[in-house]
């Protein structure tokens, strides 16, 4: 079994945008920006967004997080988002999800540009994305094709079983690996809480993405001998041997499933991290593309 080492790549892809963001400032170029917005509190929320924005610094992008009281309003927020859309420093915008209930929150995302899309859920780049045109796409579905990619696993004709159907995982995912193209070229089944049998489908799979939001619910005897499994879940579980009394784990049984599987990605240390790799990678393809 070979653990597939989402730290390892992240990094690597860091320092990648890096390399070519101080080969810009050598050529007294502008530099890539994003613009993080946060609308309320959420602890989750903020640890996500200063996590972006310390991703941004480090590989030498100009970032900013715009921080929003809870109440603000539906019309204040596309003001703003209207503003960074005119703003020819910040070629990413990035709207934290989920937003309050007052705001609708397709609505807010149809305000961004699809220049700008860099979290990829815009109705065009989704669009874009199933006709299999370049495009911004999912920044975790991006990092999980970049894992297969970077560990030179085939997927062409292999047989991807997808669980979940969200718009920000399985649906992105599932259309990005069924492209004609080198890194995808699969046969894709997308299963969702409507399979009586689930079983039925992913033990037939070469490639198994669990994106579901439940602790271990994949086990051993759900999975083909040899199957690669990627483990989008990260799901918060109760444990009083830890210190703060709680630990990560995805989707997977891994201490079971590991057994049987030729690659997996572990939780946390997998896809998770690749998520923020890809987001400075499509914000430097804005820049590139809109912006530069
Ligand atoms: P979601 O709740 O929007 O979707 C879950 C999907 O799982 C649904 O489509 C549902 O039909 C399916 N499902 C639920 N129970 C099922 C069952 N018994 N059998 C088959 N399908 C079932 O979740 P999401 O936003 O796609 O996130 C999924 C998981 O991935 C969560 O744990 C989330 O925290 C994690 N996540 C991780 C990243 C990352 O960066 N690694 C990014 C986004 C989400």
């Amino acid at each position: 079994m070979i653990l597939i080492d989402g730290k390892k790549i992240a990094a690597e892809i860091k320092e990648e945008i890096k390399n070519k963001i101080s080969a810009l400032v050598k050529e007294g170029k502008n530099t890539p920006g994003l613009v993080t917005i946060l609308v309320g509190d959420d602890p989750g929320s903020q640890i996500y967004i200063n996590n972006k924005g310390k991703a941004c610094i480090e590989a030498g992008m100009r970032s900013v997080t715009e921080r929003l009281s809870a109440d603000t309003s539906e019309h204040d927020l596309l003001d703003l988002i209207s503003y960074y859309n005119n703003n020819k420093d910040y070629h990413g915008i990035l709207v934290q999800i989920p937003l309050p209930k007052h705001i609708d929150e397709a609505k807010v995302i149809e305000a961004i540009s699809p220049e700008k899309d860099v979290d990829g859920f815009h109705p065009i780049s989704i669009g874009n994305l199933v006709l299999g045109k370049d495009t911004f796409v999912s920044c975790t579905a991006a990092g999980i094709q970049e894992l297969l990619k970077r560990y030179n696993i085939e997927t062409s004709g292999k047989h991807v079983v997808v669980i979940g159907r969200s718009n920000i995982v399985g649906k992105p995912i599932a259309n990005l690996l069924m492209q004609k193209n080198k890194y995808a070229n699969a046969i894709v089944t997308v299963c969702h809480s409507a399979a009586k049998d689930l079983s039925q489908f992913t033990r037939t799979a070469d490639i198994l993405i669990a994106a579901i939001g439940k602790p271990g619910f994949v086990k051993e005897d759900m999975v083909k001998e040899g199957a690669v499994v990627i483990d989008v879940g990260i799901n918060r579980i109760k444990d009083d041997n830890h210190p703060n009394g709680s630990r990560v784990v995805g989707d997977v049984d891994f201490p079971n499933v590991s057994k049987k599987a030729s690659f997996i990605t572990p939780v946390p240390g997998g896809v998770g991290l690749m998520t923020i790799a890809m987001l400075l990678k499509n914000t430097y393809k804005a820049y590139l593309k809109y912006g530069g």
